[in-house]
């Protein structure tokens, strides 16, 4: 069958019944400047968190961070997360690309950012890129957890306090976290801040911990590809991920599947009842932000933008 992606229709339900804008695709706003690079050092210039850590050591914390990668190397690309009842496009999560080889998968440069003690600074780095590029849309936004404890994302003048639709921010459970990496007092307060929801990134990948789902009360659960790849052809599987819809839907939560890669995955993510699917089928991570190709469409409507080459 083949499936329309942004058409008018039924405007997008996000959770909690907040209206959020039905978009087509076509309607992307013009990514201006034409660069999801930072231009300019306006990192340089923000102010560290008035609370925590003390001004001097976020200060430090630009200089740690341009210790081992300087803001011209960083980049921000996008990825559409689909509804797959609507057929629609749904968001589009911002991840980011860095061009010093060695730093080139963002977990090892969010690792160096740990060892150097400016992971908040980073985050707040590609917020800054990343969150006015996106302007118009619905946007899934990565937070490592210990960006939670260095205070930088519950200043009022973060990005994604002034984004002008819906963030979700993803904390992921692919990482061992203690109670106070978690700092989910911090998360809870700042997804008060109207139009901000909180997402549990990663579920059944590396360190899971189900009960984070009924601490935190997300918005939304993404499911980490170990628990999509190959469900197709593994009943087990299958029914193991209903189950985790299942009791997500129980606990409030909507359920979007990562690393749909196959028409056949899509189908059988779309039986477990899963709301939302992310993946290389739909489309690869880029800039600017991609069209939806959809199962069956020979091709997309409009021409693909140029798509990154490293995934
Ligand atoms: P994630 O947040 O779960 O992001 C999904 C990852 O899966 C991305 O890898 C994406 O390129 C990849 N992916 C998407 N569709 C498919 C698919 O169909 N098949 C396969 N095999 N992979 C797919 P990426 O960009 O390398 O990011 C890896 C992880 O790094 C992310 O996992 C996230 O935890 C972290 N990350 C990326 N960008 C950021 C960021 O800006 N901030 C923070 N804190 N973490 C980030
Ligand atoms: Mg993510
Ligand atoms: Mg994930």
């Amino acid at each position: 069958m083949m499936i329309g992606c942004g058409r008018a229709g039924e405007p997008a339900q996000p959770p909690h019944g907040e209206p959020v804008t039905d978009k087509p695709i076509s309607s992307l706003p013009p990514l201006e400047p034409t660069s999801n690079r930072l231009s300019g050092a306006p990192s340089a210039s923000v102010k560290p968190p008035a609370s925590s850590p003390p001004p001097d050591e976020a200060i430090d914390s630009l200089t740690a961070l341009r210790s081992f990668v300087d803001p011209d190397e960083l980049s921000v690309v996008f990825q559409p997360i689909v509804s797959l009842r609507r057929r629609e496009l749904y968001a589009y999560e911002a991840l980011v690309r860095c061009s010093v080889p060695e730093l080139r998968a963002p977990p090892v440069l969010f690792d160096k950012a740990v060892d150097n003690g400016c992971t908040g600074r980073l985050g707040r780095m590609i917020r800054e890129i990343g969150v006015p590029l996106a302007a118009g849309l619905p946007l899934f936004v990565n937070i490592h957890p210990r960006e939670l404890s260095e205070g930088w994302l519950i200043q009022p003048d973060d990005p994604v306090f002034g984004h002008d639709d819906d963030v979700f921010l993803e904390v992921t459970e692919s990482v061992p976290l203690s109670h106070s990496d978690l700092c989910s007092g911090v998360l809870k307060e700042v997804c008060t801040r109207g139009g901000v929801h909180l997402v549990v990134d990663d579920l059944g990948a590396g360190y899971s911990n189900l009960k984070h789902i009924a601490d935190l009360e997300p918005a939304i659960v993404k499911l980490d590809r170990q628990l999509v790849a190959g469900i197709d052809h593994n009943r087990r599987q299958r029914e193991l991920v209903s189950a985790v819809v299942d009791l997500c839907v129980r606990l409030g939560a909507e359920v979007v599947a990562e690393g749909i890669e196959t028409p056949e995955e899509c189908r059988a993510v779309i039986d477990t009842g899963a709301h939302y699917g992310q993946g290389y089928l739909f489309a690869r991570p880029a800039f600017p932000a991609p069209l939806v190709q959809w199962p069956g469409d020979e091709k997309p409507t409009d021409p693909p933008p140029a798509t990154e080459r490293s995934d």
